[in-house]
C-alpha cells in the first residue's frame, strides 16, 4: 500500500553538491517526491526536530550540525516507502552501510551521514509536520 515518509537531504551532502545525486537515487529506487523545499534551520528548530534524542550524549553536536547549512527536506511517497528508505539509506554509520547505498556513497561520518529518514509511520507524520503545511503536501 502506497506510504509517505519524510527525509532530510542533510547539510553535509548539499555542501558537496551532492543533492542532486541523491535525489536521482531517491528517484531511481521508485519514489515520488511529494514535497521538496531549501530551507536553514536555527538549532532550536533542529533540536525540536530531533528531541527524541534530547537525552543523548551526541545532541548537541547532531542539532549543531543539522543547523549548520542548507538541507533539502521532503515528502516521499511508494509502496513501503518508511522501511524502502531506510533500506536505500543505509546503516546510521556509513562505515557499516552496505555497498550501493546513499550513506555507502556519499557520507562521511555518523554524525554528517549525507541523509534522513524516518523511522516509523508515527515519526513520519510528526516529521512531515514540522517542516510542511498542508499545501504543499497535494
Ligand atoms: P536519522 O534519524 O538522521 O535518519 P538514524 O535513524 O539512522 O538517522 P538515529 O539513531 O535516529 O539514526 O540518530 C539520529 C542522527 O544522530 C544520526 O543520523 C546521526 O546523524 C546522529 N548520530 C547518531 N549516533 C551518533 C553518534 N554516536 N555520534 C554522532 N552523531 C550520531
Ligand atoms: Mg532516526
Amino acid at each position: 500500500m502506497s506510504q509517505r515518509t519524510f527525509s532530510i537531504i542533510k547539510p553535509d551532502a548539499v555542501k558537496k553538491g551532492h543533492a542532486g545525486a541523491i535525489l536521482a537515487e531517491i528517484e531511481k529506487a521508485g519514489f515520488k517526491i511529494v514535497s521538496i523545499k531549501k530551507v536553514s534551520i536555527s538549532k532550536a528548530q533542529a533540536e525540536g526536530f530531533y528531541h527524541v534524542h534530547a537525552a543523548r550524549p551526541f545532541f548537541g553536536e547532531l542539532t549543531e550540525f543539522m543547523s549548520s547549512g542548507p538541507i533539502f527536506p521532503m515528502v516521499l511517497e511508494k509502496d513501503n516507502a518508511i522501511a524502502d528508505l531506510r533500506k536505500l539509506m543505509g546503516a546510521t554509520n556509513p562505515a557499516q552501510a552496505e555497498e550501493g547505498t546513499i550513506r555507502k556513497k556519499f557520507a562521511a561520518s555518523i554524525g554528517e551521514n549525507a541523509i534522513h529518514g524516518s523511522d516509523a509511520e508515527e515519526t513520519a507524520a510528526f516529521e512531515i509536520g514540522y517542516f510542511f503545511a498542508g499545501y504543499e503536501l497535494k
